[in-house]
């Protein structure tokens, strides 16, 4: 067993000194990371991340959704790069460090079989598995999506909320603070109807932490 972990790891390295990664978004040579120092400067950071906090329930987004954020945002979203996946997660943790916030759990945003099919991955689910990695916690798992939706792209806030209303369930009740990942926040919709979802099953904290917001 230690022998295979080992061997996979020895590849990596000639992995890595044959072909050197290379920022994803500008291509630069870089040491190990999918975003390089400097398209990592020019990312921009909201000053008021809190977006809105009622009772036990608090939104964040830390990021504008523009430049490098939206290009690494859809690497994640429609390459899978799980080295993308690993950057980003770090902009969440130390965005939770930063904040002081408090999670036994972390949750992402559930798609409905269908959905995970047709894509082949949850890009959220792939942040949220850093987190858990990083913090050693485990993954909400009981969050599920029950309801094919639309895409929301072109719809506005109200026939989001429309289209996505009963589209969650929580399977049990959740004792201990959750942090729900998500990559873009946009109008808000899919951030409260999941939260209205978990809300009836949980007297702690959900804290909803988006990446990026999308602001115009
Ligand atoms: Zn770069």
């Amino acid at each position: 067993m230690n022998y295979s972990k080992g061997k996979s790891s020895n590849k990596f390295n000639l992995l890595n000194i044959l072909f050197p990664p290379h920022c994803l978004i500008c291509g630069k040579e870089t040491n190990g990371e999918g975003i390089c120092d400097d398209c990592k400067k020019t990312i921009e950071y909201l000053n008021y991340p809190l977006i809105e906090h009622k009772k036990n329930i608090y939104f964040y987004a830390i990021t504008r959704y523009s430049g490098v954020m939206e290009k690494a945002v859809k690497i994640l979203k429609y390459k899978k790069r799980k080295i993308i996946a690993k950057d980003l997660s770090k902009i969440i943790i130390h965005f939770v460090e930063e904040q002081g916030i408090h999670f036994d759990y972390v949750a992402f945003i559930p798609m409905t079989r269908f959905e995970q099919t047709e894509r082949g991955f949850n890009q959220t689910y792939l942040l949220a598995k850093e987190v858990s990695t990083a913090y050693q916690i485990p993954i909400l798992m009981s969050l599920k999506k029950v309801k094919r939706t639309d895409k929301q792209v072109g719809l506005n806030k109200k026939e989001r909320e429309e289209n996505l209303k009963g589209a969650f369930r929580m399977e049990e009740a959740v004792k201990g603070d959750v942090l729900i990942v998500d990559d873009v926040y946009t109008t808000g919709s899919t951030a409260r109807e999941i939260t209205k979802t978990m809300v009836r099953k949980t007297k702690s904290n959900i804290y909803f932490v988006a990446l990026s917001r999308k602001i115009d």
